[in-house]
C-alpha cells in the first residue's frame, strides 16, 4: 500500500491529523487496532466539556483557535 503519511490511531488527535492532511491533498492512511467508535480509548463517548481557561497561555491560545475547526468538523459531519 502506498501513501504519503501513515497516522496510527484513530482517537480524536490521529483522526483530526488524517483529515486535515486528506484535505491538504495529502493520500493519508488511518491505521487503528480497534472498531470505529470503541470504547478503549480516551475519545469514546458522546459528550465533552469545551473549555479555554487553562494555567499555561499557549493552550488558552489554541483551545480558542481550535473552535471554528471544530465548527467545521460539526458541519462537515452533520
Ligand atoms: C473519561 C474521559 C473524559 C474526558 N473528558 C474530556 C472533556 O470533557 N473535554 C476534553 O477536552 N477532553 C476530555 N478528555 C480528554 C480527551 O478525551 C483526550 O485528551 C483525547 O480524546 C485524546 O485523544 P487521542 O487521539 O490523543 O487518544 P485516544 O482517543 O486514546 O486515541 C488513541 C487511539 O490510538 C489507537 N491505538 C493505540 N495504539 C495503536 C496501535 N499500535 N495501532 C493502532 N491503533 C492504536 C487506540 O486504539 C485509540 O483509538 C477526557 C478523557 C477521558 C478518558
Amino acid at each position: 500500500m502506498d501513501a504519503d503519511v501513515v497516522v496510527i490511531g484513530a482517537g480524536a488527535a490521529g483522526s483530526s491529523t488524517a483529515w486535515h492532511l486528506a484535505q491538504r491533498g495529502r493520500d493519508v492512511v488511518l491505521l487503528e487496532r480497534f472498531a470505529r467508535g470503541h470504547a478503549w480509548g480516551s475519545s469514546h463517548g458522546a459528550t465533552r466539556i469545551f473549555r479555554v481557561a487553562y494555567r499555561d497561555p499557549l493552550y488558552s491560545r489554541l483551545a480558542t483557535e481550535s473552535i471554528p475547526m471544530w465548527r467545521a468538523l460539526e458541519r462537515a459531519s452533520g
